[in-house]
């Protein structure tokens, strides 16, 4: 067995002050990357904290009593998350994830939904409004959602087998409670509600039939069950490609049980390749960010919980425009809004990231740490 190597060190990121061009056009919400490829979808981590510590994410070793956690006075307010998010509709973005940490442990989560709520996309559709969890509060915190305005929901649950969730989760939280948050969801009329299971070689493969059963007779279609491949995202949780279990095999397994058909992707950028089962029993999604990279039509944005702008799940640098939001010009007046949206236009229309397709062609060892710096971690731009 190889070392796990955890670093200790202080993990913060590297962020620099994003330029503002002057005399940039007004945003028509159509900026492209340098690889064409559109802003869509904005993710906004509310918190870094989390009450869990899965090993693929918060290893215990590293985010312990002594881990210092961002302070409150870091955090983006949710005044200031809504003229963010403001600023990406207006470059074309329709779609915005809530996540983390865990995102329901942000108080009061449901005011700032229902402030994003608000907004319109440039051709004045509502937003799709949606939210990652662990699950843990959301049976307390699902119908308030439900009103604020949230449409949808992603829950993680690695495991249906009580033992085998416990010893993932590494706090002892038993599954019941999520499972009865995956009800309140669905009762709150929250639908279709995606579970996402994270698959680790050795750890909770045999949990992938039990779990596909349990949803399929429990909910049918109104539940999505999505196994993702295990990431070498961030530099804490000792990850070893013989851990991966590639979607394909999951599907293998899968199909020993139940007959399945490809459907066609749903939407472009769409992370997960879609399948139903035969009978009509729902769908299922594979994630394969590791045998599959997906880096073509990725449209994502990921905006941490101190506003940096990361253009990538795998980058180690991101853009501080919470020093825009709080900062002011050289002249000492505040930046305005026209002023950051072009400072967001330009970061988009320079990025060509692609890690996931570099390390499927073997290059990513040459990118990763390029820099001396450390990629940014899950649970600090949550995924
Ligand atoms: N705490 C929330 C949760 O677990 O749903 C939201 C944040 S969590 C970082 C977002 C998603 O990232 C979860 O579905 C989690 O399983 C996934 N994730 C975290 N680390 C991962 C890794 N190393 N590989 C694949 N997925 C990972
Ligand atoms: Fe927490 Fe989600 Fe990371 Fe698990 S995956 S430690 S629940 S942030
Ligand atoms: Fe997008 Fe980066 Fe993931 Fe590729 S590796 S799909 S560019 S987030």
């Amino acid at each position: 067995m190889g070392e796990t190597i955890i670093p200790l060190a202080d993990l913060r990121y590297a962020a620099a002050v994003p330029r503002v061009p002057a005399g940039a056009p007004a945003p028509n919400g159509l900026v492209a990357d340098r690889l064409g490829r559109p802003l869509h979808d904005l993710r906004i981590s509310v918190t870094d904290r989390c009450n869990f510590r899965c090993s693929y994410c918060m290893p215990k070793e590293v985010f312990d009593r002594d881990y210092r956690f961002l302070p409150q006075s870091s955090l983006l307010s949710f005044e200031e998350i809504r003229r963010v998010a403001g600023l990406f509709v207006a470059h074309g973005v329709s779609k915005l994830r809530l996540t983390g940490g865990e995102p329901l442990l942000r108080k009061h989560l449901e005011v700032l939904v229902a402030q994003l709520a608000q907004l319109r996309t440039v051709d004045g559709r509502p937003l799709d409004i949606t939210l990652t969890t662990n699950g843990s509060l959301l049976e307390r915190k699902a119908q308030a959602l439900r009103d604020a305005g949230l449409k949808r929901i992603t829950v993680s649950l690695d495991a249906l087998d009580d033992a085998i969730f416990r010893r993932m989760n590494d706090v002892d939280f038993p599954v019941a409670d999520v499972l009865r948050g995956v009800d309140a969801a669905l009762a709150a009329g929250l639908a279709p509600v995606k579970l996402n299971m994270v698959v680790k070689r050795g750890t909770n493969e045999q949990e992938i039939v039990p779990l596909a059963r349990y949803v399929r007779e429990r909910y049918g279609p109104r539940v999505v069950l999505r196994f993702i491949e295990y990431m070498d995202v961030g530099a804490t949780n000792g990850w070893r490609m013989d851990e991966v279990l590639p979607s394909d095999d999951v599907r293998k397994v899968l199909q020993r049980e139940f007959a399945l058909e490809p459907l066609d992707a749903s939407a472009p950028g769409e992370t997960a390749e879609r399948w139903r089962y035969a009978d009509g029993g729902g769908e299922v999604g594979f994630i394969s960010s590791v045998t599959k990279a997906f880096c073509s039509d990725c449209n994502r944005a990921r905006l941490s919980t101190e506003g940096k702008l990361f253009l990538c799940l795998f980058a180690s640098r991101g853009h501080d425009l919470r020093a825009l939001l709080r900062g002011q010009r050289p002249d000492g007046s505040a930046w305005s809004d026209a002023d950051i949206a072009a400072a967001i236009g330009l970061l988009w229309s320079e990025r060509d990231d692609r890690y996931s397709e570099l390390r499927g062609a073997g290059q990513a060892a040459a990118l990763s740490g390029s820099h001396g710096e450390r990629r940014v971690e899950m649970h600090y731009i949550g995924g």
